[in-house]
Formats: C-alpha cells, structure tokens, sequence
C-alpha cells in the first residue's frame, strides 16, 4: 500500500478525478480516501527529510494554502508504480504522460506527493489515516 496526496494546484486546478483515473485505469484501488488540512506539526513530520532547505516554508505555505486529499491505494507494486505514474519531482522535467508532466507546474508545484519506499509507504499512511480508516477488500469481491 502507499500514501499519495493530492496537493492544493491539484484541488485548486481541478486535477482530482483525472489523477484519481490515472489510478484506477492503472489497476490500482482506493483503500482509504480523506480531505484535510495540513498544518505546521503535520508538516514538519512528513516533510522532516527537507525541513532544514532553504525553500522549506515556502513549501509549507503551498501545502497549508488549501485541504489537500490523501489516499491509501493498493495494488500489484503500487509503490514503485505510483512513483512512475507521477514523474520525478520537478514538473518541468517530467515527460509528457506521467502526473506531474502534464498537470505540474514546477519543482515545488507538483500535484501530488507519493511515497517512495514500502517503508515510508507504512509510516506515512499511519500518520495520515488511523486504523479503521484504510479498507482492505480485493478488485475481485465483486459481486
Ligand atoms: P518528492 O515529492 O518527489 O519525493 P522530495 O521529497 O525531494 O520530492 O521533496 C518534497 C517536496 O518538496 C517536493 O514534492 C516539492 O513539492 C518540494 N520541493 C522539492 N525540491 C524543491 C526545490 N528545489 N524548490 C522548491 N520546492 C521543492
């Protein structure tokens, strides 16, 4: 399973159900799904790792400028796979097709955050959804 976060340029230009698509179309399934709004404490966790750069609160501004959405999604190598859908980090070097490259805007303003390991997978989603909030089910429950 893996944490994705779809960041404000992604609610404010409308980007959700096209980034949620490149999900599903992917196999990918929707384990855990909610809307909230960061704040410094949240931040500074999750973001521990560039706390001390330079451009850090501006990257804390852009992520407390409106509720973001998290979701918990599953699938075969999830992880990795997210990873490739979104693109490298700076949109303007992401090619055309991946998540990033055609609706990024550049290295700070880049749609969505995905994890990228199986280990901060697990320690991400802990501090984005509690137990009962991720639903376990397989694409083949269907009745
Ligand atoms: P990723 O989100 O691709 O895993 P990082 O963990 O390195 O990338 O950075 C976290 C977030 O910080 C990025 O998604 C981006 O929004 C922002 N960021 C990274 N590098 C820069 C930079 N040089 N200038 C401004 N913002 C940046």
């Amino acid at each position: 399973m893996t944490l994705v976060l779809l960041k404000p340029d992604c609610l404010l230009n409308r980007h959700v159900g096209a980034v949620l698509s490149r999900f599903e179309e992917s196999g990918f399934r929707i384990c855990g799904i909610k809307m909230l709004q960061l704040n410094a404490g949240i931040l500074y966790k999750h973001y521990a790792h560039i706390a001390d750069k330079p451009f850090f609160r501006e990257v804390q501004a852009f992520m407390e400028s409106t509720p973001v959405i998290a979701l918990a999604l599953a699938g075969e190598s999830v992880v990795a796979c997210v990873r490739e859908l979104a693109g490298p980090t700076d949109s303007l070097k992401a090619m055309k097709g991946t998540i990033r490259g055609d609706f990024g805007k550049n290295v700070m303003i880049n749609v969505i955050h995905t994890s990228d390991s199986s280990e901060q997978a697990e320690s991400e989603l802990k501090h984005f959804f509690r137990k009962e909030e991720i639903f376990e089910y397989t694409l083949s429950a269907m009745p």
